[in-house]
């Protein structure tokens, strides 16, 4: 190992004895009391010097050479400092403009290779969109350039000029169908792991008309294939539920609820299938918003992590902007399981 304190944190020396690592509560880490010979020890965490070369240091310094252990075992384990080994530039092939990606996910994850293996773990997912309006191009766009190696998107709609935004399609493309136009866009790594036409490690429903995603969630629920729903519908952009099958809440589950609520919901949300208002409204930075938030759900929740949609959906309404999530419990009366599971 070569430890490097960590190159995604601001190190400031506070006086001659204090330093701290990091600026947000979380992951600042303030040391005090250091005398000269931990001070150049610290400064000498590089990524170039050998644990053992940073003891000959310190004991040339005049100190013993455990210091060099102490101040590196106390660094790993707060995550402030990686392993400069794997930790470089060129970062061993990824593409360079996932380095702030990765070193995001390092702080994250706190891994002395500062996410470099979460991050190549994602390069082996397959993540399929279906629905690529206006969000669901999005969400395609910032999974790829999350990493995710894999990234279908299923739509054969022709892009027209309501479907153009900033991180979807490109006003060019207007008149391909939408799957094409995001396919001539999306990066194309080598996926190792199982073919393309396996099933996906995730589904992303971004439906551009109310309610059309619903056959397929029920699909995606008895082929056990996690599913997240994101959607603007008037002034509220929603993410959730992230749908775990037989584990958590499902969107009929949801439905259930609220027709616990309103008894005439199912017809409300059978006739709203059926038409659709004459314009959509779907405002580019609401739209931009809820992408953002579903695509860092989804990575979140393939790196291992209980995602705030699990059993949750997230609103988002204009113009104040404040997210607001509401828990859903998974409905006694729904066939997913996810009741079982909670109990
Ligand atoms: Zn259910």
């Amino acid at each position: 190992m070569r430890p490097l304190l960590h190159p995604a944190l601001t190190c400031v020396w506070r006086d001659a004895t204090t330093v701290q690592i990091g600026t947000t509560p979380d992951r600042a880490l303030v040391i005090g009391g250091l005398g000269p010979i931990e001070a150049a020890v610290l400064r000498a965490l590089d990524g170039h010097n050998t644990l053992p070369t940073l003891r000959d240091l310190a004991t040339a310094a005049g100190g013993d050479p455990q210091i060099a252990d102490r101040i590196v075992d106390m660094l790993v384990s707060a995550g402030a400092a990686v392993d400069g080994e794997y930790v470089t530039a060129d970062s061993n092939g990824l593409p360079a403009e996932s380095t702030p990606d990765r070193a995001s996910l390092g702080l994250v994850d706190r891994s002395t290779d500062g996410g470099h293996a979460t991050f190549t773990r994602r390069g082996r997912k397959r993540v399929e969109v279906i629905g690529a309006g206006r969000i669901g191009a999005t969400v395609a766009r910032l999974l790829a350039a999350g990493g995710i190696g894999d990234v279908g998107v299923d739509d054969e709609a022709l892009v027209d000029a309501a479907d153009v935004a900033p991180g979807g399609h490109p006003a060019a493309h207007v008149g391909l169908p939408r799957g094409r136009s995001l396919g001539s866009i999306l990066p194309r790594r080598p996926r190792r792991g199982s073919p393309s036409e396996a099933q996906p490690d995730f589904v992303v429903l971004a439906p551009t008309k109310a309610a059309e995603h619903q056959a397929v969630a029920t699909s995606l629920l008895h082929a056990d294939v996690p599913h997240l729903l994101v959607h603007v519908v008037e002034i509220a952009g929603l993410v959730g539920p992230l749908v775990v099958p037989g584990s958590s809440a499902c969107l009929r589950c949801l439905d259930l609820h609220r027709t616990d609520r309103d008894r005439d919901w199912p017809t409300v949300l059978d006739r709203i299938a059926r038409t659709s208002p004459r314009t959509p409204p779907c405002d580019t930075s609401l739209a931009t918003t809820v992408a953002g938030l579903a695509a860092g759900h989804v990575l979140a929740f393939l790196d291992g992590y209980d995602v705030a949609s699990i059993n949750g959906t997230i609103t988002v309404e204009l113009p104040y902007g404040l997210p607001r999530r509401k828990s859903w419990r998974p409905h006694p009366e729904c066939d997913c399981g996810g009741a079982d599971a909670a109990q």
